[in-house]
Order: structure tokens, then C-alpha cells, then sequence
């Protein structure tokens, strides 16, 4: 239920006490950076009033909070009640979470195909987070790709099925393919602004604009015209011939940043939603606009995806938003010749492996087949940790712990 602006100052100012005291009682004095974390983190409407009024309410009851003395400290902190967080072995502490901190995370596969051991390792992670810091874990499937990553209808079930197997616990699926209407939303409501512009020119031109820090006719049209633009993206223009940017700056150091793609035209019928959209977000656009919506803190992603952080930035900043935590982990490869989703697709094209759940395949379905129990593949993903450096799966370890625990749960091992 929305708050009025009153109740919404109270709800936060209260919640700010709260905090404040234990954060005081803890470490004796309170801060309020930490007290801002958890807000965001635990009152959905916390985004609607601003960051500046939440911080002017934070900093008068984080300000009170420091001036009471230590027994007052006591004496006020006793009470609240403080969730205690649940005690998870192996994972590091998250240094912005501490008890009574939700982590809510989202896995985000693309349903190409199947959940490889690499994707597992994400997943996993975020579950595990979200368990530590108990929130909430969201599947959300990227299919807003008709064409290069053609949704497989089968895929969706399958890995849905293959989480529950490595024992994730599930609050909500999305299909981005569901979510297109509010996506048009935002992308009309930054044109209107002025944050973002439909650009008309070849992909050449653009790509030597980019290249050199040249800004072209179309970022300085009027939100007019950039509307009437948009209309026609939805049947006049053709594939190509129109695409949406964010307005960064033409000038950033990496040519990447600069006035990045947020959507485009795609003239191919999606298995989901046939021919009744044909402008479809790309990965940066899409990934800010559901990460806020949905709540989500904790972003867990392979380590190529760091310079995304910078490009969406513009778009969090354009948007009022805050941008949520991440941690950029190293990749898990399953081995040197397979190493990629698209390396086990070829495989199975050319019959040396069966399918996707062929017990020599370095899928989940497969390792299922195999014999390996979801408790193993847990243990030693948590147990490699969320360093940065990508590694290859250590198949005699993952088999050493399947072994132990095949034998601990009376399993004949094999
Ligand atoms: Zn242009």
C-alpha cells in the first residue's frame, strides 16, 4: 500500500531509531551510511521520498541517537527486537550487512539452453546470500533477444527445475519478455526529459561518432520530436534504422560508455509474445529498470560485467535511483574445450553429446545424471569462494565431496 509523504517520514524515521541504536550498541556510536544501507534495504518506500530527505532524517536521529550514553544506548536498543542472522558456513560477511539486513538477489539466465556449472556457481551464490541475509531470491530470465539468443521454450521449465535441484529457494519468476509495456514507460519517460534520444543514423556513423567523441544531430532534438520518433519505432522505421541511447558523455575515456544502446528494433516473432512487440530493450536498460523494481540490493555477476556498473550509472543517476550493491566474482569454467554455453549447443549438434542432460555434458542436467547430489555442487561453490579469479571446474574435487556425502547419506556411491 503506497504511504502518504507524512507516514512515510515517520515509517523511516522510526526504522532510522532503530537501527541507529543497534549500530550504536554494537559499535559504539552510530553512522549514517549504514543506517541509510539498511533503510533501502528494508523499506521498499524509502526510494520514494529521496535520497536527501532520507538523509536529512537519518542524520537528525543518528545525531540524537550519538548524543545518549551508553546505558541510554542499552536501555533503548532493548526495545527492539533484532533479528538474528542465520549462521551460513563459508561465505564472507557482506561488509555494508550486518544482522537484521535483507539481501535480495536475482539470478538472471538467459533461456538459450541449459544451466551450465558456471551459471550454477551464480546462482548458488545468490541463493546463499539471500539465506545468510535472509531476503528474497529471484529467477528472472532474460529473453528479450529474439534473434542472436532465441528463447528455447523448454528452457525456462528446465532450469527452473534444475535451481530447485540445487536446493534454491524461489520467491518470484519474471520473464523480461512479460515486462516490455514498462519498459516503454521509462524509455518514453527519459525521452520526454531529455535523458535519452531515438537515434537515426547508420550503425557506421554512430560507431565513427562513438569512436570519436562526436555527438550527433539527433541528442540535441527537441522531446517533441524525439517522441514522435519513438511512435514511429513501434511500425514505421525498419530493423536498423532506429535505435534509443542513453545520454552519457561523448567525451568518456571508454568508447563504450558513450551514449550506450538501450533499445532497438528486432523484426523476428519471439516464441513468447509472437509479433506483438518488435522494440526490445537491451541488457543494461533492462537489468536497472528490474533490479529497482524488484528490490533487489545485492547484484552477484561474472567479473565481465564490472564496466556495466559504470554505464548504468548514468541511467540510475537519470532515474533518481540508487544503484545496488555488487559483487563481481570470478567465472567457473567447466573445462578448456568446453567452456562456454555455445561450445556444449556445437557439441550437441554434432553428436558427441546427446543432449543437454548427457551425463558427459558439464550442465547441471548433466552432473544430475552423473550421480552428483545437489548438496556437492553447493559445497563446492561456496567453498571456492567469490574471488575475482576465473577458475576451471576441479572435477576430482567436486567428485571427492559428492563421494563424502554420497557416503554420509547412505547413498551407494558409485
Ligand atoms: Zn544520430
Amino acid at each position: 500500500m503506497a504511504l502518504n509523504m507524512s507516514e512515510a517520514e515517520d515509517k523511516i524515521a522510526e526504522a532510522a531509531k532503530k537501527f541507529a541504536l543497534k549500530n550504536a550498541r554494537d559499535y559504539g556510536t552510530a553512522q549514517a551510511s549504514i543506517v541509510i544501507n539498511k533503510i533501502f534495504a528494508e523499506i521498499p518506500d524509502a526510494k520514494k521520498l529521496g535520497f536527501k530527505a532520507l538523509k536529512a532524517i537519518v542524520d537528525r536521529v543518528v545525531g540524537e541517537v550519538n548524543s545518549l550514553s551508553k546505558e541510554e544506548i542499552e536501555a533503548e536498543a532493548g526495545k527492539y527486537v533484532f533479528p538474528e542472522k542465520e549462521q551460513r558456513e563459508g561465505l564472507p560477511d557482506l561488509p555494508w550487512a550486518d544482522a537484521g539486513t535483507s539481501a535480495n538477489t536475482r539470478f538472471a539466465p538467459n533461456p538459450s539452453g541449459y544451466l551450465t556449472i558456471g551459471h550454477s556457481k551464480i546462482a548458488i551464490l545468490c541463493d546463499e546470500y539471500s539465506k545468510k541475509y535472509p531476503g528474497k531470491f529471484f529467477v528472472r530470465f532474460e529473453d528479450t533477444d529474439p534473434k542472436t539468443k532465441e528463447p528455447k521454450i523448454e528452457a525456462y521449465k528446465a532450469i527452473v527445475d534444475d535451481l530447485e535441484w540445487l536446493g534454491c529457494k524461489i520467491a518470484g519468476i519474471f520473464k523480461q519478455s512479460d515486462r516490455l509495456e514498462i519498459y516503454y514507460k521509462y524509455a518514453k519517460q527519459l525521452l520526454e526529459s531529455g535523458k535519452a534520444y531515438v537515434c537515426t543514423c547508420t550503425r557506421e556513423e554512430m560507431q565513427r561518432n562513438r569512436k570519436e567523441g562526436i555527438s550527433c544531430a539527433c541528442r540535441s532534438a527537441s522531446a517533441e520530436e524525439n517522441l514522435s520518433r519513438w511512435e514511429k519505432m513501434q511500425s514505421v522505421f525498419k530493423e536498423g534504422e532506429a535505435v534509443v541511447r542513453m545520454k552519457t558523455d561523448m567525451q568518456h575515456p571508454n568508447p563504450s560508455v558513450r551514449d550506450w544502446l538501450m533499445l532497438r528494433i528486432i523484426d523476428k516473432s519471439h516464441p513468447l509474445t509472437g509479433n506483438k512487440y518488435r522494440i526490445w530493450p537491451l541488457y543494461n536498460f533492462s537489468v536497472v529498470i528490474d533490479d529497482h523494481d524488484m528490490g533487489i540490493n545485492l547484484v552477484i555477476r561474472g567479473k565481465e560485467h564490472e564496466m556495466n556498473s559504470t554505464k548504468q550509472k548514468y541511467l540510475y543517476d537519470a532515474l533518481g535511483w540508487e544503484q545496488p550493491h555488487t559483487l563481481d566474482i570470478g567465472i567457473l569454467k567447466p573445462s578448456k574445450d568446453i567452456s562456454h554455453k555455445s561450445d556444449i549447443k556445437k557439441a550437441i549438434q554434432e553428436g558427441r553429446l546427446t543432449g543437454w542432460d548427457d551425463p558427459r555434458a558439464p550442465t547441471v542436467a548433466g552432473f544430475r545424471k552423473r550421480g552428483i547430489l545437489p548438496g556437492a555442487i553447493r559445497e563446492y561453490v561456496i567453498s571456492s569462494g567469490i574471488g575475482k579469479n576465473d577458475s576451471y571446474l576441479d572435477i576430482k574435487k567436486l567428485e571427492a565431496i559428492n563421494r563424502k556425502l554420497r557416503a554420509d547419506a547412505g547413498v551407494d556411491a558409485k
